[in-house]
């Protein structure tokens, strides 16, 4: 039944004139860098692949990542690969287990396959809970970890992340999605995919780069894992992707002083919303760490959405299991206050 998830999705579909912050996108585009990257390979879209642009990414990224370049792999945005290695690692059989609320196209892909899918509630402090996960299908042939989790922006420590990865069933995979770790200013669990053949990275241009309507993710996995998850082709022509993604990812990545710049603004902005909310008394689930965060309004959330978008903000949706709670993405400061002034206008306690 895909019902509730086309009718989730409306509430990302863009409301003209109004502040979008309801998708998680990044509020300002590529860094002028990748799109004069991208304009230069644009220029050279006659030829397939005017110069090596693939290598030049996984060479970028490794050096950035510390990750061997021949276990890195570029796909057009993270959702593809999502769905592979589910497709590829789990079967009615071998079932997959998640967080919840978490990221939930993977969800779907299980519904698809006929893989049972396990949803394990976050921790009280909203973490992951591994050892409750492990135990909910011990069996399973995928253990999704999202982290920062979207929706509610919060980080699983690497401690437990590590403790899945060595108590989970050799022959299964642990997927540890990490398309918000560019707000996150520690650890990483990219470097478990150095090393180990039995997880898998994901990241994405779309969300701190900027590039959502560009179409850029990446995996960090050993190749081994990785082919099971290749293009009919074995890869020759299939995995190729649009030249200007790539050239605009390769330019980006290295871009450390504006990541951190970027990342600072948006830590600021998403800031400025928790403490007016918060002095509002509204209570916001605390401890993100990504361009999100979420409101427990205390009653309905979707008359509060309706609300706000009559205000000329548009939020992002609810989570079944949190039909109180309302995820809202960070968007500029300006939209920030945007936001703060709708909430004055339209909030009763
Ligand atoms: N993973 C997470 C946690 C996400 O929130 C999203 C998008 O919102 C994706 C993956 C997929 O995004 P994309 O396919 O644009 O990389």
């Amino acid at each position: 039944n895909r019902m509730p998830e086309a009718q989730a999705q409306q509430a990302a579909k863009a409301v003209a004139g109004a502040v979008r912050i309801g998708a998680n996108e990044c509020w300002t585009g590529p860094f002028p860098s990748g799109v004069a990257a991208a304009t230069k390979l644009a220029q050279e879209g006659n030829r397939y692949e005017p110069d090596d642009e693939h290598a030049k990414l996984f060479a970028a990224v490794a050096s950035v990542e510390g990750i061997p370049a021949d276990r890195i792999l570029a796909w057009p945005g993270s959702s593809d690969p999502l769905s592979r290695v589910a497709v590829a690692y789990a079967s009615p059989t071998r079932g997959i287990v998640t967080a919840n609320p978490t990221y939930e196209a993977i969800w779907r892909t299980g519904d698809w396959i006929g893989a049972p899918v396990r949803k394990v509630p976050l921790t009280s402090d909203y973490r992951h809970d591994v050892k409750a996960m492990l135990a909910a299908d011990p069996n399973a042939g995928v253990y999704y970890i999202c982290s920062p989790n979207n929706p509610t922006g919060t980080v699983t420590p690497i401690a437990d992340i590590e403790w899945l990865a060595n108590n989970k069933p050799k022959d299964a995979i642990l997927v540890v999605d990490e398309a918000y770790i560019h707000w996150v200013d520690g650890p990483h669990a990219a470097k478990l995919a150095a090393t180990r053949d039995d997880v898998m990275i994901l990241r994405t241009f779309s969300k701190l780069f900027g590039m959502a309507g560009m179409r850029l993710g990446l995996t960090f996995a050993s190749p081994t894992l990785m082919e099971k998850m290749i293009r009919y082709d074995g890869g020759q022509v299939t995995a190729m992707l649009p030249m200007t993604a790539v050239a605009c990812g390769t330019a980006s990545v290295t871009e450390a002083a504006l990541i951190k710049q970027r990342r600072a603004e948006m830590n600021a902005a998403r800031e400025k919303s928790v403490s007016h909310l918060k002095a509002k008394g509204i209570k916001v689930i605390p401890g993100s760490q990504a361009n999100m965060f979420m409101i427990d309004w205390g009653k309905p959330a979707r008359p509060m959405l309706d609300a706000l978008l009559a205000q000329g903000v548009q939020i992002g949706r609810s989570w079944p299991i949190w039909p109180n709670v309302s995820r809202v993405s960070v968007g500029s400061m300006e939209e920030m206050e945007a936001f703060n002034a709708a909430v004055d206008k339209v909030w009763k306690a």
